[in-house]
């Protein structure tokens, strides 16, 4: 157990506890410090800091940003982000509706290429969860156009077929830039499964000011290689469990990875003049 979390998911993204959930979680296990990091939204900031107010918990504002690094996507997280900050709303917003347009654009290209489905229906069929291309498959089979759903992505759906339409991603760089913007510290997120110390400099050299060294899906010999990182680069380093709340994909414990209290220390350090007034 650890006293500091900074990577916590709330109903804000995709987490069950919700931010007043979450603080009241943290609280429970005597945490000094939490942080919220919800996936491109900082809609659970406010009620985690007014939950947090008077007490002995210490809220650092955060957020976690989807990014397209070549082919796959990483995540950098914000940590004294201005949670109302405009022009990273507009960038947060940019990044949520990615995903919506890209669907809508893939419906539009299927029905160009004589294969309509309903996007309502493909609403549907994904219920509570995000909407995506496996959902657009099994519409493909329900409405006739394919056998299988593996025939809908070999036919349409996969890259490089006629109904492949690509994401709107943001940039490494971009991500930093948008987390200065707002006041913010950009800081490279679970990094230990990029594997080679040269990506994971490269990514950081892209505006980064720290790396998450400590987290859940981190063994030893990661938070070793990420600890000398950080250090050889004069980077803040950060620490969290990436939970996303009991009954979710990710039912970790709030405080269940060891982090060590220097981490929190050196992060609340960097805390703008701001920061430490409104708690
Ligand atoms: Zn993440
Ligand atoms: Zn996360």
């Amino acid at each position: 157990m650890s006293s500091i979390d900074l990577h916590v998911h709330t109903t804000a993204s995709d987490g069950t506890y919700t931010p007043t959930g979450a603080v009241r979680e943290a609280l429970g296990k005597k945490l000094a410090i939490l942080g919220i990091a919800d996936h491109d939204t900082t809609g659970g900031v406010r009620e985690a800091e007014e939950a947090a107010r008077g007490t002995a918990l210490a809220l650092v504002p955060g957020v976690e940003l989807s990014v397209g690094a070549e082919e796959y996507e990483i995540h950098v997280l914000g940590y004294f982000i201005d949670p109302d900050h405009a022009g990273l709303q507009d960038v947060l917003l940019r990044l949520r509706g990615a995903r919506d347009l890209r669907n809508e654009r893939i419906v539009a290209r299927l029905r160009e290429l004589g294969a309509p489905v309903d996007l309502g229906r493909v609403r549907e069929i994904a219920g509570d969860g995000s909407v995506g291309r496996p959902h657009i498959a099994k519409a493909l089979v329900e409405a006739g156009h394919v056998a299988s759903q593996g025939k809908a992505f070999g036919r349409f759906l996969a890259r490089g077929k006629p109904g492949y339409v690509g994401r709107e991603r943001l940039s490494p760089a971009g991500a930093a830039e948008a987390i200065h913007d707002a006041g913010g510290i950009p800081v490279l997120a679970h990094p230990g499964k990029l594997g080679s110390r040269r990506r994971i400099e490269e990514l950081l050299a892209a505006g980064m000011a720290g790396v998450e060294a400590f987290h859940s899906d981190h063994d030893e010999a990661q938070v070793g290689l990420l600890l000398s990182i950080a250090e050889e680069g004069g980077l803040l380093v950060t620490g969290g469990t990436d939970s996303h709340g009991p009954d979710s994909d990710r039912p970790i414990e709030i405080g269940s990875v060891d982090v060590p209290e220097w981490v929190g220390q050196r992060l609340l350090e960097k805390a703008p003049s701001g920061w430490a007034a409104a708690s």
